[in-house]
């Protein structure tokens, strides 16, 4: 990765995206935070390191046929369409704004009114185009948690509509929706037939076994068609470390969740892997490669972070210990082994980190006063983080910026040389969760530096 092409391309495309997501809220229209939605999945090359698995404007003219009656329409999400002689099912709609392009190439293969639309889970990326597909009499299948997931988002839509709009580079003001209280239990619910842990139903002769499957969030599921051999499995696994940790801010997703799920799909031995991100695997090998890595890496991560828990470690010890060995080693374009250590441990063990200061409510920069005074003044720190940075030494010479404005908000060198630093480590940044924050940071310094 680092490619910078690549990475320019990829803050397009979430940035286009954060902003159409209003999920089935904004498509209903009754939610305007733009940005208030659930982001979350990856755009990157593969592997091999030449081919970007996702596109914001489609390039696309025809459906991709998968195999016979499984076509897919690419996108930020992909779309696919279940083609049978009884009538046709969709799984998966992509974001509103790609929603009307994927249902164009996919009518083009038929372009009858779906029976069902099984949505892999509640993020904005898959459940966008809802409205757009369902008739009248439209079955729309979910996962029960669904519901509280909906309404956990609709319930915090001010706080992710901040959260996506400075890490998706969106220079909004803040939307009005975060002034609002929104209501816990507010949100439009698109699912006619929700289940627990199993449903199944038959069409034109294909079972369709959609299950549980939690990963990413509590609702995620998957879809296996045994007549075909294939399983959808939404965003259980894409071609990086899981978001296992998020940035943007969501509740905890469980390690152990992945890896229970994972393990469900492997018992299948499908021929056909359909991700909603990135391209489908074909052949039982390759899918059980696949599926077995990503599973072995999670699992490695989360088993050594409970270890280090269970040895007395602190948490930022364990993120510079914990490292995938290389037979595990998968890109980090977007979740990161480091946040799933952190994200892992205060899953489990909240923010308490076992320090008796940290009960007493002491502000984590409370001592910053003394010791900038005590250093000589604002001025004398910042020539220190200067020296710093000239030696390569950044994230001290950034903390050492910090704790400059943490003193003095309004204190232009300190936001100088921040400025600097976060400007080399995004030029160096091959994730982009990582780059969208730095970039963010960059924004805020230049501003301060305008002021
Ligand atoms: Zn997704």
């Amino acid at each position: 990765m680092g490619d910078h092409i690549v990475k320019i391309t990829l803050a397009a495309i979430l940035a286009l995206s954060a902003l159409g997501l209003g999920s089935t809220q904004a498509a209903a229209q009754d939610d305007p935070a733009p940005g208030s939605g659930d982001l979350d999945t990856v755009s990157i090359k593969s592997a091999s390191g030449d081919t970007l698995s996702l596109q914001q404007k489609s390039t696309q003219t025809e459906a991709l046929k998968i195999t016979d009656g499984i076509y897919q329409a690419t996108g930020f999400g992909n779309s696919f369409l279940v083609v049978t002689d009884e009538g046709n099912v969709v799984i998966d709609t992509s974001l509103p704004q790609n929603a009307a392009g994927h249902k164009k190439l996919l009518d083009a293969v038929s372009n009858k009114v779906p029976e069902y639309i099984i949505a892999t889970h509640a993020h904005g990326d898959h459940v966008g185009g809802i409205p757009l597909w369902r008739g009248k009499d439209t079955q729309v299948i979910a996962q029960e948690n669904s519901v509280e997931f909906l309404h956990y988002q609709k319930r915090l839509s001010g706080f992710f509509a901040l959260r996506n709009s400075a890490q998706f580079g969106l220079d909004i003001a803040r939307p009005d929706v975060g002034d609002a209280y929104p209501g816990n239990f507010e949100a439009d619910i698109p699912a006619t037939i929700l289940f627990d842990d199993k449903y199944e139903f038959k069409l034109g002769g294909l079972t369709f076994v959609v299950e549980s499957a939690p990963a990413e969030t509590l609702d995620a599921l998957t879809v296996w068609i045994p007549e075909k051999s294939t399983v959808f499995v939404g965003d259980l696994i894409y071609e990086s470390f899981p978001n296992i940790y998020t940035l943007r801010g969501t509740k905890p997703r469980w390690a152990l969740d992945y890896a229970q799920s994972i393990d469900d799909v492997l018992l299948l031995n499908a021929e056909i892997m359909i991700p909603s991100h990135g391209e489908a695997i074909k052949g039982t090998d390759a899918v059980r490669e696949a599926l077995t890595k990503y599973r072995d890496a999670i699992l490695y991560v989360h088993d050594a972070t409970v270890a280090g828990m269970n040895a007395g470690k602190d948490v930022h010890s364990l993120m510079e210990e914990i490292k995938l060995p290389p037979e595990l080693a998968l890109p980090e374009q977007y979740g990161t082994v480091k946040w799933t250590v952190r994200g892992i441990y205060d899953g489990y063990a909240g923010w308490f980190d076992g320090n008796p200061s940290s009960i007493l409510s002491i502000k984590p920069n409370a001592s910053n006063i003394s010791l900038v005074k005590m250093a000589g003044g604002p001025d004398a720190v910042v020539t220190q983080a200067e020296a710093l940075f000239g030696k390569g030494d950044d994230l001290s010479a950034l903390s050492l910026a910090e704790s400059v404005l943490s003193v003095d908000p309004k204190h232009k060198p300190a936001w100088a040389v921040r400025l600097k630093i976060l400007q080399k480590l995004h030029k160096a940044s091959a994730n982009f969760n990582e780059a969208g924050w730095l970039g963010y940071g960059i924004r805020q310094s230049k501003k301060a530096l305008a002021e």
